[in-house]
C-alpha cells in the first residue's frame, strides 16, 4: 500500500500539469471523465507499440499473449468488485451496459410487468427502461423522490412493495447532485419483493468501491473512462444464473458456439455478449487504472476527498447569492449549485477564462432537473486528485465571475 501524498499524485496526472487560458487547469469535471495517470496512458501505448494482435483468434504468440493480458484485467476487474471473472461483460461504457441488459431481458418481460427508474437517474438509465416498457406492453413507475432530490426510503420502500416490480434500475450516486443512494435499504426492499435489481454505478464506482456481493444486486454498470481508464470503455457486472439468460444485445463472430447459413448457437456468458473485436488497448488502460486506484489504502482516498470536498462546499456556502442543491453530508465530491438566477453557461465560460473546469447544463438529468424546478445548473466535481490549490483558485474564479456579471 502506498502512502497518499497528494503532491506526487498529481505529478502522476500529466493533464493536471498544464494551463489553460494562461491560468493553471483546476479540473472539476471528473464525473464527466477523469483524468488518466502516466502508467494508464503508457499502458495502452505500449499495447499498440509492441503487443498489439487481436484476442481469442490467433495461435500466434502475440495474440496468445494479448488474450493473456486481457483475460488477466477481467479477473483484475472481477476482484475489484467481488464478483466471480464470468460475471464481468466488457462494453463500451455505461449506457451500452445498460442496453445490453434492457435489451437482453426482453424475452423475460411481460405486459403485466412493472419496471421501477427514478426521477434522479441519468437519461442513460432511464430512456433503455423507456423503451424497454414500449416494446413488450410493461408498465413504468417512478419512484417518489423528496422536493431536495433525496430518498425517504420508508416511502420508497412502501412504493416498492405496492408495485412488485419486475426490476428496479437505479444509481449509486448522482451525476448531478454527487448524492449517495441508501442502496442496501432499497435493494433489501426490492429483493424482498423478488424485484432484479440494476445499479447504475457509473459515478459510485471509484469513489465507494463497492463489494457486489455484499451489495446484492443484480446488475451493476460502469464507465472505464470514469476510473482513470480509457474512454470507449466500461462494463456490466450481472449475477450469473441471470447473466446468463440474456439473449445477445448483438450477434456476430467470437460470441457464437456453431453457425450454419439458417440457425446458430451461442456460447456462455460472458463470451455471449462480447461480439466482434473488443477494445484491448482499453482494457488494458483499465487494468493499470484499476492498480493505479488500488495501490492506495481506499479510506485514505476517501478521508482526503472528503476533506476537499467539505472545504470547497463551506467556502462555496459563504458566496452571497449560491444556491447548492447537493446533499453536503453523504456525498462522492459533487457540488451543484447556481448562482441568483444567472444562467450556468455564462458562470461556466466566465470560469474557463481562470483556467476552471466546471459542466453546465442540465448534466443528462433532465427528469430530475424538473423535479427540482430548474432548467439547468453548475457542477464541480472532485476526484482525489484535486487539492486545496485547486478549490482556491476555484472559488476566487468565481467570486470574479460573478463580479462581472452582477
Ligand atoms: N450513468 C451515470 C450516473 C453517468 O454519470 C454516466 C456518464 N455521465 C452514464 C450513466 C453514462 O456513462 P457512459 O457515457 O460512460 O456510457
Amino acid at each position: 500500500v502506498l502512502e497518499f501524498d497528494i503532491n506526487k499524485i498529481r505529478r502522476d496526472f500529466p493533464t493536471l500539469n498544464q494551463t489553460i487560458n494562461g491560468c493553471p487547469l483546476v479540473y472539476l469535471d471528473s464525473g464527466a471523465t477523469t483524468q488518466k495517470p502516466q502508467s494508464v496512458i503508457d499502458t495502452t501505448a505500449d499495447f499498440y507499440t509492441h503487443k498489439n494482435a487481436n484476442v481469442h483468434r490467433g495461435r500466434h504468440s502475440l495474440s496468445e499473449n494479448a488474450t493473456v493480458l486481457y483475460e488477466n484485467v477481467r479477473n483484475q476487474t472481477a476482484d475489484y468488485f467481488g464478483v466471480k471473472n464470468n460475471e464481468i461483460v466488457w462494453t463500451k461504457g455505461a449506457t451500452e451496459a445498460i442496453n445490453l441488459v434492457a435489451n437482453g431481458l426482453k424475452s423475460q418481460i411481460s405486459e403485466n410487468d412493472t419496471i421501477v427508474i427514478t426521477p434522479l437517474d441519468h437519461h442513460a438509465n432511464i430512456v433503455p427502461w423507456q423503451v424497454l416498457t414500449q416494446q413488450t406492453g410493461a408498465r413504468l413507475a417512478v419512484m417518489p423522490l423528496n422536493s431536495d432530490g433525496t430518498f425517504n426510503i420508508p416511502l420508497c420502500c412502501g412504493f416498492i412493495e405496492k408495485n412488485k416490480p419486475k426490476l428496479v434500475a437505479i444509481t449509486q450516486a448522482s451525476n448531478t447532485l454527487g448524492n449517495i443512494t441508501n442502496l442496501n435499504a432499497l435493494i433489501t426492499c426490492a429483493k424482498a419483493m423478488g424485484s432484479v435489481v440494476l445499479v447504475d454505478g457509473a459515478q459510485g464506482s471509484m469513489h465507494l468501491r463497492p463489494d457486489l456481493k455484499t451489495l446484492n444486486c443484480d446488475f451493476y454498470v460502469f464507465s472505464a473512462h470514469k476510473m482513470l481508464g480509457p474512454t470507449g470503455l466500461g462494463g456490466l457486472y450481472g449475477r450469473y444464473e441471470l447473466l446468463n439468460t440474456l439473449l445477445p444485445y448483438q450477434t456476430g463472430g467470437e460470441m457464437i458456439q456453431t453457425v450454419t447459413l439458417t440457425h446458430s448457437t451461442y456460447r456462455d456468458a460472458p463470451a455471449k455478449f462480447e461480439s466482434g473485436t473488443p477494445n484491448i488497448a482499453g482494457v488494458l488502460g483499465f487494468g493499470a487504472a484499476l492498480s493505479y486506484l488500488t495501490q492506495f489504502n481506499h479510506d485514505q482516498i476517501l478521508k482526503h476527498e472528503q476533506n476537499i470536498f467539505n472545504y470547497a462546499a463551506s467556502k462555496l456556502s459563504n458566496i452571497e447569492g449560491i444556491t447548492l442543491y447537493s446533499d453536503l453530508n453523504n456525498n462522492i465530491g459533487t457540488l451543484c449549485f447556481n448562482y441568483k438566477d444567472e444562467h450556468p453557461y455564462d458562470l461556466a465560460t466566465l470560469l474557463d477564462g481562470y483556467g476552471v473546469a466546471v459542466r453546465a447544463g442540465h448534466h443528462c438529468t433532465q427528469p430530475l432537473m424538473a423535479h427540482l424546478g430548474l432548467s439547468g445548473t453548475l457542477r464541480a466535481s472532485f476526484a482525489f486528485y484535486n487539492n486545496h490549490d485547486d478549490v482556491d483558485q476555484f472559488i476566487k474564479a468565481l467570486r470574479e465571475s460573478i463580479a462581472l456579471l452582477d
